[in-house]
């Protein structure tokens, strides 16, 4: 019997944060409490593979996770996708994670949607060997119960937090969560339509946003 990871789990929040929003933020913080995390760690994607290219450059996106993390000691701004150039894979991150946190339990946190996506992503296989996955139900997405995401979520469901101290990966826990229907393409567009992002992301990232003009139609910023 494999003993017990002596370290809480560390959470691994990545995306795109295109921009980072409440929705983001509140979700990151729920499962940090709920799972009885060390801390979460926000990883902005320097270059995100299954999507359109992000509006704002990723130092600018990091600039805004990192102003959004600010006085949270729970959360720690992770800059290695954005200094690592190439693809941003996620499977490239938790490798890097596990040589650095041995034995620690790792919980990758996605929103439903994203887990949904899961098949496509890169050696996507491979990643419940190196982490657990934390889902996140999120407005207008529903568990999978069949195919290839029902059976995996059937062979590796954890029915609560404690599942996740007591192996270093490979369990997913679907864990409920404030539903806030906010999401970066939906703010895009209310700021390229020149309105007031403020209480659908922190006033510092507003603040920042404003003084860069960073989703301005007339100013790009890259
Ligand atoms: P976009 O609209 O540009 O696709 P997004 O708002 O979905 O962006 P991402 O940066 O792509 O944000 O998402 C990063 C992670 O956060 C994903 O796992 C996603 O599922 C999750 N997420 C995003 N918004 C929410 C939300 N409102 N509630 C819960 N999880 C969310």
């Amino acid at each position: 019997m494999t003993a017990r990871p002596s370290t809480a789990p560390v959470g691994v929040f990545g995306g795109t944060f295109d921009p980072i929003h409440y929705g983001h933020l509140r979700t990151a913080f729920e499962v940090l409490q709920a799972a009885r995390l060390q801390h979460v760690r926000l990883v902005p994607a320097g270059d995100p593979p299954h999507r359109e290219p992000p509006r704002v450059a990723a130092a600018q996106r990091l600039e805004f996770v990192r102003a959004a993390a600010a006085g949270e000691p729970g959360f720690v701004v992770d800059d290695r996708e954005v200094r690592r150039g190439g693809p941003s894979y996620t499977v490239l991150t938790l490798q890097e994670l596990r040589a650095e946190w041995p034995g620690t339990p790792l919980c990758l946190i996605v929103g439903m949607d994203a887990f949904l996506g899961l098949p496509t992503w890169h050696r996507w296989t491979e990643l419940l060997a190196l982490a657990h996955v934390i889902v996140a139900p999120r407005p207008g997405w529903i568990a999978p119960d069949d195919g290839l995401l029902g059976d995996l979520l059937a062979r590796h469901r954890a029915l609560d937090a404690e599942a996740l101290h007591n192996a270093p990966a490979g369990r997913i826990l679907i864990q409920p969560v404030t539903q806030l229907e906010i999401s970066s393409t939906e703010l895009r567009d209310l700021l390229a339509a020149g309105r007031d992002p403020r209480y659908l992301v922190p006033d510092s990232v507003r603040a920042l946003i404003r003084a860069r003009h960073s989703y301005s139609v007339s100013q790009p910023t890259r």
